[in-house]
C-alpha cells in the first residue's frame, strides 16, 4: 500500500502532512540554499513570531505543500492542474479553514501582485524565483492589481507572501513540524465542527 492509498480525515491528516515533510522535506527548494522542510518551517516561524493568527501560521507552514499533491488521494487531486498554489489548496480544502486554504491558493498570485505594484521587489527575489515569475504568468496587470486588492484575503495572502520569501535562509533555526501540530489539529477541529454546523 502507498501512503496515497491511506483513507484521510481529521483524525490523521495532520500526521500525514508531517510525514509528507518528513519523507520528502529534504528535497531542495527548487535550487534555493534550503531544503522544502526548512523554507516552509522558515516561513511559519516567521508568521508565529509576528503574532499571526493560527490560520495564517499554517497557511505560511503548508503554503507549498502543493508540490506534493502526489501523497494525496487521487480524488483530491484531481483536475488540478500543475501549479502548486492551486494543487495545495486543493489537497487542503476538505480538512482545514477557508482562510488557511486561501493563504496557500493566493501565494503565487501575491508574488505577481508584488512584482507589479513594488518596483524593487522583483530585484530581492531570488534567482529561482526570477526564473518562476515567468511561468506563472509574470507581474500582474493593472485591473489583475485591482482586482486582487479588493479580494477579501487580499492582505493575508501578501503577509504570506512576504514569509515565503523570508524563508529562504540557509542554517537559521527553527521549531519542528511538530510544534505547529496541535495548532493545525484545531484548525482541522474548528473546520469539522464549522462543516457539522452548515451541514
Ligand atoms: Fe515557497
Amino acid at each position: 500500500m502507498t501512503s496515497t492509498d491511506a483513507k484521510l480525515d481529521n483524525s490523521n491528516i495532520v500526521a500525514h502532512l508531517g510525514g509528507i515533510l518528513e519523507r520528502r522535506g529534504g528535497d531542495s527548494y527548487l535550487g534555493e540554499d534550503v531544503t522544502m522542510l526548512e523554507h516552509m518551517l522558515q516561513a511559519a516561524a516567521q508568521a508565529e513570531a509576528e503574532g499571526a493568527d493560527p490560520a495564517l501560521v499554517a497557511a505560511a507552514l503548508l503554503h507549498d505543500i502543493g508540490h506534493y499533491t502526489g501523497e494525496f488521494p487521487e480524488e483530491l487531486a484531481l483536475e488540478v492542474n500543475n501549479h502548486h498554489d492551486e494543487g495545495g489548496a486543493a489537497v487542503l480544502a476538505p480538512f482545514f479553514p477557508e482562510r488557511v486554504v486561501a493563504g496557500v491558493a493566493n501565494h503565487v498570485s501575491a508574488k505577481r501582485y508584488l512584482c507589479a505594484v513594488e518596483p524593487d521587489y522583483v530585484a530581492k527575489l531570488s534567482a529561482a524565483s526570477v526564473r518562476t515569475l515567468e511561468l506563472q504568468g509574470g507581474p500582474m496587470s493593472e485591473n489583475e492589481v485591482a482586482a486582487f486588492e479588493s479580494a477579501p484575503d487580499f492582505e493575508d495572502a501578501v503577509r504570506v507572501r512576504r514569509w515565503d520569501e523570508g524563508a529562504k535562509i540557509a542554517g537559521r533555526p527553527t521549531p519542528d513540524f511538530n510544534h505547529y501540530a496541535l495548532l493545525l489539529q484545531k484548525l482541522v477541529d474548528a473546520h469539522a465542527k464549522d462543516a457539522e454546523t452548515k451541514g
